[in-house]
């Protein structure tokens, strides 16, 4: 399920985002201690320790000790920001997000779930845009022609027993996980919405996979049924 290789750039980025966040508080309390005449080396320890505990924020996080997402959100939106000058391909930071967030899940995988605890949430562009059935209210009536990989989402939700939706879109997947109330998620979606959606359902323990664009994003969008297979093989009791 877990690239191991992806992991290690995705752990070197994460900290990465949350050294350059921490820079400008470093800046402030190394100024208001110099102001306040404590000295330029006492000053610039107290910098420097406060980007050390950003780090070790981090650090704590990704090893599960500490669970609030507020690293992973510092380190994301320092990374958009500088994305929004091209610094980094497409989706980098929203990607990081998923691979830590993942990372972070696997460390849970002592804790198993119940079938009716889990939720596999998939996107609706997975369908294949000729097919006529509306599959939004009652997925189960998707005919499992092969055409797209719908009907093998629905075997695997047969298989496991998960509860199973379809989201038409951020609102509805929000709405869909209220109503649910599950424990654990297993979602398929491309970068952004994955990525937002983890942050939004914090403190469910949520496992992402990333949606396949062959033809391009949200349409006709494919996904790897293998990983998701592999999440609940781990997760559920
Ligand atoms: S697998 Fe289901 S949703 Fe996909 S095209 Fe066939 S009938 Fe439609």
């Amino acid at each position: 399920m877990i690239n191991l290789e992806k992991l290690k750039k995705a752990g070197l980025l994460f900290h990465t985002g949350l050294l350059l966040f921490s820079i400008a508080p470093a800046l402030i309390v190394f100024l208001l201690l110099l102001v306040a005449g404590a000295g330029f080396t006492l000053s610039f320890a107290a910098g420097l320790l406060t980007i050390t505990a950003f780090q070790v924020y981090g650090f704590l996080y990704e090893k599960g000790v500490a669970d609030n997402p507020i690293p992973l959100r510092l380190s994301f939106w320092t990374l958009k920001a500088l994305q929004s000058v091209h610094t980094f391909p497409h989706h980098t930071p929203e990607k990081m997000v998923v691979a830590m967030n993942n990372r972070k899940a696997l460390s849970e995988t002592c804790r198993k779930f119940s079938s009716d605890e889990v939720l596999i949430l998939v996107p609706h562009c997975l369908q294949n845009h000729e097919c006529l059935i509306r599959l939004t209210f009652n997925p189960d009536s998707c005919e499992r022609c092969g055409k797209c990989p719908i009907g093998n989402l629905l075997e695997i939700k047969d298989r496991f027993g998960a509860h199973f939706a379809i989201a038409s879109g951020g609102t509805s997947a929000r709405s869909i996980v209220e109503k649910t109330g599950p424990s654990l998620i297993v979602a398929v979606a491309c970068p952004v919405d994955l990525s937002l959606g983890i942050l939004d359902v914090h403190p469910i323990i949520t496992v992402g996979v990333l949606n396949e664009w062959r033809n391009g994003p949200c349409f006709d969008t494919w996904v790897n049924t293998e990983e998701l297979e592999a999440a609940l093989e781990l997760f559920l009791d």
